[in-house]
């Protein structure tokens, strides 16, 4: 095939160019934030099917055997995640959503406390579990989700992300909790 091209088989988008596609508004939620917002990235066709191929590439290494994300963003990006591995999806939910028995984990937030549900009857025993979400912050959402798998018996090792704020310290906080960190794209600052 001249130049090694495959027809009908479209290379992907860049990691800068998913990055592109990141729209960031500022003072959002409160002021001094820049929220990283992936709507933008979302509503582009090429963008979202790029994002899952890259999230993908790095997943296919980790050997987990079910996806965790996380309410609500992580859910979009781990459910697709999940389809393409051909394994299944654990939703980590927000407080009182559950309509079974569950264990929960409360955790802070840059202003405030929150807590994450999860009904662990759906988690083998030893069973791998990768954790997923849209972004990485200070950490304490996907450290409040690992252990909360851990609680249900499984083994967490690897948490993935779309986007890391690395100023914000959470790949190191995930290291304490023997959580290794991988995210596709990075921001400078809050
Ligand atoms: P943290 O627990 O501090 O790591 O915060 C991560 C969670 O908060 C993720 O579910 C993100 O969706 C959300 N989040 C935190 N900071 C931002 C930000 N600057 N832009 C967009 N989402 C954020």
């Amino acid at each position: 095939m001249p130049g090694g091209e495959h027809p009908g088989l479209k290379p992907g988008l860049s990691r800068d160019a998913l990055k592109a596609l990141i729209r960031t508004v500022p003072d959002f939620p409160s002021a001094g934030i820049q929220f990283r917002d992936i709507t933008t990235l979302l509503a582009d066709g090429e963008g979202l099917s790029a994002s899952i191929d890259l999230l993908a590439e790095v997943a296919t290494g980790l050997g987990a055997s079910k996806v965790a994300g996380i309410e609500a963003r992580g859910f979009i990006f781990g459910t697709a995640l999940a389809l393409r591995l051909g394994v299944g999806f654990v939703p980590v939910r927000k407080e009182g959503k559950l309509p079974v028995e569950c264990i929960g984990e409360d955790y802070s937030l840059e202003y405030g406390e929150a807590r994450v549900e999860l009904d662990p009857s759906i988690i083998a025993p030893g069973e791998k579990v990768l954790v997923v979400d849209d972004l990485l912050a200070t950490g304490g959402t996907a450290i409040a989700a690992a252990r909360l798998l851990r609680r249900a018996g499984a083994e967490v090792t690897d948490a993935l992300f779309v986007i890391d704020l690395p100023e914000l310290g959470g790949a190191k906080a995930l290291a304490e909790e023997h959580l290794r960190t991988h995210a596709l794209i990075e921001f400078d600052g809050h």
